[in-house]
């Protein structure tokens, strides 16, 4: 019998791993978690309310008013984001969000919300999670944990290809600007920072499409799942 097996993503902005974690767990039937959804969900509170995230107390309170929830969106066919039950699936991956995310998410107790959160989902197993720290920190037993490159320059024009279809005024120069900052933030903090986990398997897919690298991941998961 096949068992049960968290796959843990983490990597660079933009290296297409929720691509890849979303065509997993097709396959595999398992639950997808954009734990970067949550980050950026945090954030969108904190700037609608204007919350000063340099006050530790101010954080504290507006985390106690704060609701995440994924929902499965048979249209979409996949789990939106929910902050206190509205969607917001689609405001969280606008560049206001994403300039201020990695801020926000180096905040110890912003993490410690998030994480115990992420922990609970993975309790029953099957469950393929995208991050930063999900093989480090989240899930450091996960059984496959993948860590993602790719090339600075494709990652820019992957993301601006994605962005730009929603919001034409977008520029290149933007989006290199955003994800240098939020790769430098992210590598850099004290809490969690990005970092590849030891038994982490490295995938660079700068010179490989979206199916070949599915199909590699996917494969070593196989190898796992009917060992
Ligand atoms: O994955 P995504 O690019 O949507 O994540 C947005 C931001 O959330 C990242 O740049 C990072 O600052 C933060 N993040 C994190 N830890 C995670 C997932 C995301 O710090 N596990």
């Amino acid at each position: 019998m096949s068992k049960k097996i968290i796959i843990a993503i983490d990597g660079w902005s933009s290296c297409g791993k929720s691509t890849l974690a979303k065509e997993l767990a097709k396959e595999f039937g398992y639950l997808y978690v954009d734990s970067g959804a949550m980050y950026r969900a945090i954030t969108l509170y904190f700037l609608r309310n204007h919350v000063d995230w340099t006050d530790k107390a101010e954080v504290k309170k507006a985390l106690k008013e704060i609701s995440l929830e994924f929902i499965y969106n048979e249209k979409s066919e996949q789990s939106e984001m929910h902050l206190n039950e509205e969607n917001v699936e689609y405001v969280i991956r606008d560049l206001v969000v994403a300039e201020k995310v990695s801020d926000v998410a180096a905040i110890k107790e912003v993490r410690k919300f998030a994480v115990e959160q992420q922990q609970l989902m993975g309790k029953k197993k099957g469950l393929i999670m995208d991050g930063r720290d999900i093989g480090t920190v989240v899930f450091p037993k996960a059984e496959l944990k993948i860590f993602l490159t790719a090339d600075n320059a494709v990652r820019v024009e992957r993301r601006f290809k994605e962005l730009f279809e929603k919001n034409p005024n977008i520029t290149i120069e933007e989006i290199k600007a955003n994800l240098e900052m939020r790769d430098y933030i992210d590598s850099n903090r004290e809490e969690s920072p990005l970092r590849k986990a030891d038994d982490a398997i490295l995938v660079d897919n700068t010179n490989m499409t979206a199916k070949e690298t599915i199909q590699k991941v996917a494969k070593l998961a196989k190898q796992i799942i009917t060992a």
